[in-house]
């Protein structure tokens, strides 16, 4: 579909990139072998997934024997916490307030089966709260999960700090750093975790692709069971088009990194000195977040409301979390950071890309202001 809207809906997916198309679409084009197969076009099939595997170990500091592939982020959480659960007699196991659905949901999940599941709180500026995090940890839990970079507010967290409080307590740690890849530098080894999930289409990858990287000391059973590939964590034949594309997308993703933030930064600092002026709450703006992640609410303003109608004079935003978009329940993040659920209904979320533009902002900005307007106009005629 050619749109000739504005999007600024990047922290739900993000259009692919024209080199990575390119990189993809031989292995879409010409008769592929199996990677497990042995003759000529098996081996050229194994060379392309293990060369992705050594771009997406290079972005982010790991070593290749260190990433599984899989379907995507939720995969890649749901591996990583039923994963872990399913190798050991259940404990606890800790997930923050804030984490994103395929995190928790997989949490939920497990308490059906004997693990008990302690939620470790956020202050009021969406940062996890250390001390929540060392009273948690009093009982014996298995697995920490808390994601790097949040996928409303941007708010990044001290991964260092809380895998050294993990690591303290005998506790793995999981980090979802969906949304922090390509946006921020990620270190796997400097952040200390034991566990990390990774998705392309966040970084202009195609989507169906994303990796869990693991500390081999990670005591981890798989959750699909068949031909024994990602050394028997993922059977499956491998998706080797979208494997290749995530592959590229890193390597372009850390090439590019510095250029991206410095873009983006500057849009994003645009946005919301424009966003203060009409009135705006930005949450989690006092806290380091992604560069490109702006989460905001107006007074007595539905997050729904103002998304179709920015929708229709052709911008595309989002309100609340993108994967729950369906409900209209108050962001459970803002509810976290102790936001009032009735303001909370008016968040909208702009999350900007490289691809963005100073006069795309501006024009957002202009539409919004008169959105605003007529909103306020029909409010005060409905009284
Ligand atoms: N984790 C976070 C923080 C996300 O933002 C998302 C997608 O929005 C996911 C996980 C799920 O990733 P995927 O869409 O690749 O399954």
């Amino acid at each position: 579909m050619s749109n000739s809207a504005v999007y600024l809906d990047h922290n739900a997916t993000t259009a692919l990139d024209l080199r990575v198309l390119d990189a993809m679409l031989p292995f879409l084009q010409h008769p592929q072998g199996n990677p497990t197969s042995r003759h000529s076009f098996g081996r050229h099939a194994r060379q392309a997934v293990e060369n992705a595997r050594a771009q997406v170990a290079d972005t982010v500091g790991a070593h290749p024997t260190q990433v599984v592939f899989t379907s995507g982020g939720t995969e890649a959480d749901n591996l990583a916490i039923q994963g872990v659960a399913a190798a050991q007699a259940p404990t606890s196991i800790a997930v923050s307030t804030i984490e994103h659905p395929a995190v928790y949901r997989p949490a939920q999940y497990l308490m059906g089966r004997g693990w008990k599941i302690a939620r470790i709180q956020v202050d009021e500026n969406g940062r996890i709260a250390l001390d929540s995090l060392n009273e948690v940890l009093q009982q014996k839990t298995a697995l920490v999960s808390v994601m790097a970079a949040n996928n409303e507010t941007g708010v990044l967290q001290d991964i260092p700090a809380i895998a050294e409080i993990c690591r303290r307590h005998g506790a793995l740690l999981h980090t979802d750093a969906v949304q922090a890849l390509g946006k921020i530098a990620l270190d796997f080894n400097a952040l200390g975790a034991n566990a990390m999930s990774l998705s392309a289409h966040k970084i202009h990858g195609p989507q169906g692709a994303g990796a869990l990287v693991l500390d081999k000391r990670v005591d981890i059973r798989p959750l699909l069971y068949g031909g024994g590939q990602e050394k028997g964590l993922r059977s499956g034949t491998e998706n080797i088009a979208a494997i290749v594309g995530f592959g590229l997308a890193c390597e372009l993703a850390q090439r590019e990194l510095n250029d991206r933030i410095a873009t983006i930064e500057n849009l994003r600092n645009r946005l919301e000195t424009g966003l203060r002026r009409l009135g705006a709450t930005i949450f989690g703006g006092e806290s380091a977040r992604l560069p490109n992640t702006s989460f905001f609410a107006f007074p007595n303003i539905e997050g729904e409301t103002l998304v179709v109608a920015m929708d229709k004079k052709g911008f595309a935003i989002a309100s609340g979390s993108a994967c729950s978009s369906d409900s209209t329940e108050p962001s459970h993040v803002l509810l976290a950071m102790g936001v009032d659920p009735e303001f909370a209904r008016g968040a909208v979320r702009v999350s900007l890309g490289a691809d963005n533009t100073a006069q795309q902002i501006d024009g957002f900005l202009l539409a919004l202001e008169n959105e605003l307007l007529r909103l306020k106009r029909m409010a005060a005629l409905a009284v």
